[in-house]
């Protein structure tokens, strides 16, 4: 017998898909927007790429923002874990950058992020993820990377920013540098976003604190697993996950 339910009917405006806000947005972000039937199954699913795409966006370097990150990092993780294979983590940031907002102005700083943002883009195979993890900072995840293979990537970043003149108008053209750390995933062993931002960033810090435009990686003898990696592996849960 099928059970009596009483019928609530939705009323008829809140059944109407509201989707003009997210195609304005689209048609105002430069991702294009869906093609074919509007409200068909292929025509939704569009949109809702299309929304992903813009919500994993930075909306000023067209990078990866720290949310896709996030989970690209998280990703990478468990994908050391599984395979061993070597995975970089390189953070970089604009050397001084307070003082081109404060001798150019704030939009000749956007500039100067957007041409450090290109080069990054640039430098790095298409299989690595390059985001804006900050204001003038950056992170890159480069997965099944050989470790003399990192440090010759890491140097070559750097190197290209160096050598970049940013246009900021009126003539003027600036040139800047960066910072850089780096660590290695530990392998086999599952670690966490956490700690292994931190590894690369306490290199980052080395890098500013020995004078700047420079790039320091973790020696790769003591990246395989940080203490705290070490407690995680002895700890039966995420022992258990691991297996
Ligand atoms: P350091 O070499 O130690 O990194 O020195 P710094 O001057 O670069 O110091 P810090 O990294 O702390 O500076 C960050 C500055 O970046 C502060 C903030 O005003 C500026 N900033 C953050 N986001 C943006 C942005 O989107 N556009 C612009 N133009 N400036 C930004
Ligand atoms: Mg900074
Ligand atoms: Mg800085």
């Amino acid at each position: 017998m099928p059970v009596d339910r009483p019928f609530h009917p939705i009323p008829a405006e809140e059944t109407e898909l509201r989707l003009d806000q997210a195609l304005q947005l689209l048609a105002h972000s430069g991702v294009p927007e869906p093609r074919g039937e509007r409200g068909s199954a292929q025509w939704m699913q569009q949109l809702i790429d299309a929304l992903v795409e813009l919500s994993s966006r930075d909306a000023l370097t067209g990078l990866a923002n720290r949310r896709a990150f996030r989970v690209a990092l998280e990703r990478e993780i468990d994908r050391v874990a599984r395979s061993g294979e070597p995975a970089l983590m390189l953070v970089a940031d604009i050397d001084h950058f307070k003082l081109v907002n404060d001798n150019h102005g704030h939009a000749a700083g956007d500039e100067v992020i957007r041409a450090v943002a290109a080069v990054l883009a640039d430098s790095v195979r298409p299989m690595d993820l390059v985001a804006r993890v900050g204001g003038e900072e950056f992170a890159i995840i480069l997965p099944n990377c050989p470790h003399t293979f990192g440090e010759t990537v890491a140097e070559r970043i750097r190197q290209q920013v160096e050598r970049l003149r940013v246009p900021v108008g009126n003539g003027r053209e600036l040139a800047v540098s960066i910072s850089v750390g780096g660590a290695f995933a530990p392998q086999w062993v599952r670690s966490t976003p956490a700690l292994w931002l931190e590894r690369a960033d306490l290199q980052l810090y080395a890098a500013k604190a020995a004078g700047r435009n420079r790039v320091l990686l973790e020696p790769t003898a003591d990246s395989h697993v940080s203490h705290d990696e070490k407690r995680l592996l002895f700890d039966s849960t995420s022992f258990q996950d691991f297996l």
